[in-house]
């Protein structure tokens, strides 16, 4: 058979990839990723690359865990099926919802299971409309996210997310979705601003907002607690703790999107510690299961869930669940996957690791002539791209400098992602060791000045 990225098979069948151009995409085909070991990946001409965000932030255990797949051949042959509709359950459904809310970062009480990111941004949705409708109060429905956040595709995790790509021809958000300053000291803040007086400034922000909108009719608050798709934003310092005491004052719930930021990426079980947020509402995904099986979890205060019980005798039945809610072989894979978690201490491990790889960003790249901000803790950080570095501008889109970059990695046996603003995640299977940190960031050391290289060649050209 011919390799899957040679004309002939191209002509044969070809996927809809997300955020790809289909023409080029025709030209060049696909990077056809064939196996895995490790924090590293090979194509199916068996070339080596280092995942430097774990393949979309998700395997944090890496590519080739045994445990992982001898828990799902275990549930596979003992259980393969069921699910959780009217009333039903199965042990590893009880087993994996008691595990997470004895790890919850605050208080939680009950859990809802879906199979992604969005799924479940979705169901925590309609989880407070139901909420507020069961305990009569149906206006107060709208929900405030932030630009750059990123919370899914599927049409209601869409309006939460706030970039441009997502809303643009499909029209979106849906009415009742708001969206306020992403809080980016970097880009964001006004001249000789200190991170407490742009954190000061973002949560009055909030409170104007509520107040235009009317806080009777304001629902929920969303956030990542340190965004990861809208290109690793940090927050600046005292920002939750100054958003959130804005929202206790206004009876509005937070609702902690934790789908990159959890299981210890952040250094704390929770990005909600490292941040120090106290979420009603707390959503996770991929490193839940390290990846290797679909599924995601909603966590819900008692408070929460008492108001969604009055609904069965006050408005009616929760009508609201996936066929795979609570999959028993992706919740078994899940239940093991926390063990490993407990048990090698990966939290250490990240703690000591993630220094290194903020260390050596830093060391570096923050002096690079084309990085102009350099960010991150624990194992999740990025190099923002800059044209020009006093005043941060950033490339014309039309350079595709981050593309290039990635297309150069590849050639250099790293696999990058390239997000808005050329800002380039890092997120690396928790697993990585020092050593591997270096490796990775020696391909990327590289390949930037390639790029570098490049770019100092067409400005020549231009004068
Ligand atoms: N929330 C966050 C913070 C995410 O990063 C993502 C996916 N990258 C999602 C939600 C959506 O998850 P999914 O792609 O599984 O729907």
């Amino acid at each position: 058979t011919p390799p899957r990225n040679s004309n002939a098979a191209r002509d044969i069948a070809y996927a809809l990839h997300p955020y790809t151009d289909h023409k080029a995409h025709l030209q060049n085909g696909p990077l056809v990723i064939s196996r895995g070991k490790g924090v590293r990946v090979f194509d199916e001409q068996g070339k080596e690359y280092i995942e430097s965000v774990a393949g979309l932030w998700c395997a944090s255990l890496g590519f080739d865990n045994e445990r992982l797949v001898q828990a799902a051949a275990d549930q596979m042959r003992k259980l393969p099926f069921y699910h959780a509709f009217t009333a039903k359950s199965h042990e590893p459904l009880i087993d994996l919802s008691e595990m997470l809310i004895e790890r919850a970062p605050s208080p939680m009480s009950k859990v809802f299971f879906a199979n992604s990111g969005s799924e479940a941004n979705d169901s925590a949705i309609k989880m407070i409309w139901y909420m507020n409708n069961a305990i009569g109060r149906p206006e107060k429905k709208k929900i405030i996210a932030r630009l750059k956040g990123y919370h899914g595709i599927t049409l209601a995790a869409a309006s939460l997310t706030g970039l441009p790509a997502n809303h643009k021809l499909f029209d979106l958000p849906l009415s009742g979705f708001h969206h306020i300053s992403t809080p980016h000291h970097y880009h964001n803040a006004q001249p000789g601003e200190s991170e407490e007086d742009f954190a000061t400034r973002l949560a009055e922000e909030l409170e104007q907002k509520i107040l235009a909108e009317g806080p009777e009719t304001v629902a929920a608050f969303w956030a990542e607690p340190i965004m990861g798709a809208g290109g690793v934003i940090l927050p600046p310092a005292g920002y939750f703790p100054k958003i959130q005491a804005v929202l206790k004052k206004y009876d509005v719930l937070f609702v902690a999107d934790e789908v990159i930021c959890g299981f210890w990426r952040t250094g704390s079980y929770w990005g909600s510690q490292t941040l120090g947020i106290q979420p009603d509402i707390l959503v996770c995904a991929k490193a839940l299961s390290a990846s290797y099986l679909p599924i995601s979890a909603v966590m819900v205060s008692e408070q929460v869930f008492q108001g969604i019980a009055e609904g069965s005798s006050s408005v009616g039945t929760w009508g609201h669940g996936f066929t795979y809610s609570g999959h028993p072989v992706p919740a078994a894979v899940a239940i093991e996957t926390l063990k490993i978690y407990d048990e090698m201490d990966i939290g250490g491990h990240v703690k000591r690791v993630g220094a290194h790889m903020q260390a050596q960003l830093r060391a570096r790249f923050a002096d690079h002539p084309l990085v102009g901000e350099v960010r991150g803790t624990g194992l999740i950080g990025a190099i923002e791209l800059v044209a020009d570095k006093a005043t941060k501008t950033n490339f014309d889109p039309g350079q595709k400098v981050g593309g290039r970059l990635t297309k150069l990695g590849e050639e250099n046996g790293v696999i990058l992602r390239a997000m808005t603003n050329d800002s380039i995640g890092f997120s690396p299977p928790l697993i990585i060791t020092e050593e591997e940190v270096d490796e990775m960031l020696n391909r990327v050391a590289k390949s930037l000045d390639e790029v570098m290289v490049q770019v100092r060649r067409e400005s020549i050209a231009a004068v």
